[in-house]
């Protein structure tokens, strides 16, 4: 087993190299790999081997034939298939086989969440058939490995090669399409919002020339690129004032963000009802001004959006409101505790009734233009102590700070990623 251990080692090694010659190809004007960084995936740094580690043995010693003989057909299943006649059509098995390798599944995993339109994949080395697998998850991986006669079924992690990437970008337009050309893909930009959004009003403070600096993760499986991973560290320049966020994984495995003080970036209150990441394509810098009149007019704020744009309540409350209110059309109150409550006004659609309790980014309706109103907009308030205040200027709770446990993780964070995150 030890003897495994260190070819394991070696292979990992060789496959690190190559992503550097990966990431050092894919340099870009505002893209670059932060000094090489490098690091192999979580589960192979903390994890003992298992003992079952048949299937990787074999694999090492392998992989020379491996790689010379072997070919891979990827199938995708067709609508009323069956996994027993999948693998003796495309995976040349005998009838007998493939009935106690289905059960042999079975027990591992509930054949009946394989969908058509998925892949299994066979890997054969000279017309012998030597693996079968099929995704379960991006996470998880299904794995039958052939010896002669022989198989072993697996259900396991898939396992990454991470590599930590650096995009920084300017705002000309929309943040989609910056994002976009700086070279950040949909699901990065989506994470850049929502990671901001109890800061940033991404649909109506964003301006041209706000800049925007992300690490994150790459992944990459068997040398070829699959996906990003997680947002690790962001700065959002935004009309004069600078946010950061850091990535700190807490120990149940869920991940939170906290800026230089230690304080979540996720609060209790979000900055506005309208979600940038759900309406993303439609806000643009090029778009009229989303705001509409001023607050010092009536108190309020007018968002313009399509009828139809979906509302999110800003905080966690209870509905107090929700029906038609006269020339506020139909119409949302929300109490949050505190003594703050949320109200929403011109509603095409309501999800909600009174009594109901809410969660934070919560759709609770659709924008509209019912009542006394002019074209479609939400007519945003909120109240302090019964007062209208000023919803995106009042100060409002924010979220719980980083544990004392987890304070020097976010501090080597913070040490790594902010020389990245600040240059010019
Ligand atoms: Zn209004």
């Amino acid at each position: 087993m030890e003897y495994m251990k260190s070819i394991r080692k070696r292979n990992i090694q060789y496959r690190t190299i190559a992503l550097i010659v990966v990431s050092l190809v894919s340099l870009g004007l505002l893209s670059f790999s932060p000094y090489g960084l490098l690091q192999t995936s979580a589960q192979e740094e903390s994890e003992p081997l298992p003992d079952s580690f048949s299937y990787h043995d074999v694999e090492i010693i392998n992989e020379e034939s491996y790689l010379q003989n072997s070919n891979t057909i990827d199938y995708t299943i067709e609508s009323g298939e069956t996994l027993l006649g999948i693998f003796q059509r495309e995976g040349g098995l005998s009838y007998g086989t493939s009935l106690a390798l289905v059960q042999d599944i079975s027990e591992v995993f509930s054949i009946n969440r394989i969908r058509a339109g998925n892949t299994i994949s066979f890997v054969f080395s000279n017309e012998n058939i030597m693996s079968i697998s099929y995704d379960i998850s991006s996470n998880e991986e299904l794995l039958v490995y052939f010896e002669g006669d022989d198989y072993t079924v697996v259900r396991q992690s898939i396992e990454y090669e991470v590599v930590e990437d650096f995009v920084a970008g300017i705002v000309e337009d929309s943040l989609y399409q910056s994002g976009l050309r700086a070279g950040l893909t949909d699901r990065m930009i989506m994470e850049l919002a929502t990671v901001f959004a109890w800061d940033v009003d991404f649909t109506s403070s964003l301006r041209e020339g706000d800049q925007f600096f992300l690490v994150f993760e790459k992944r990459y499986r068997n040398g070829e690129f699959a996906g990003t991973g997680n947002l690790l560290a962001a700065r959002f320049l935004n009309n004069g004032n600078e946010f950061f966020a850091y990535q700190v994984v807490h120990d149940d495995g869920s991940h939170k963000y906290y800026n230089e003080n230690g304080d979540a970036t996720e609060k209790m209150f979000l900055k506005t009802p309208l979600n940038y990441t759900r309406i993303s394509s439609g806000f643009s810098l090029n778009r009229k001004h989303p705001i509409l009149g001023t607050f010092q007019t009536h108190r309020a704020i007018d968002f313009a959006a399509p009828t139809g744009t979906p509302i999110e309540t800003v905080a966690d409350g209870t509905v107090v409101f929700a029906g038609w209110q006269g020339a506020y059309g139909n119409f949302i109150k929300i109490e949050h505790g505190g003594g703050i409550a949320t109200a929403y006004a011109h509603l095409s659609k309501m999800n909600v009734k009174k009594g109901d309790r809410v969660r934070q980014g919560q759709v609770i309706g659709e924008v509209g233009t019912t009542g006394r109103s002019t074209g479609p907009h939400l007519h945003y308030e909120m109240y302090k102590n019964g007062e209208l205040v000023h919803p995106l200027e009042t100060k409002t709770p924010s979220g719980d700070p980083v544990p004392d446990s987890l304070r020097s993780t976010l501090q080597q964070n913070i040490s790594l990623y902010r020389p990245l995150l600040t240059r010019n």
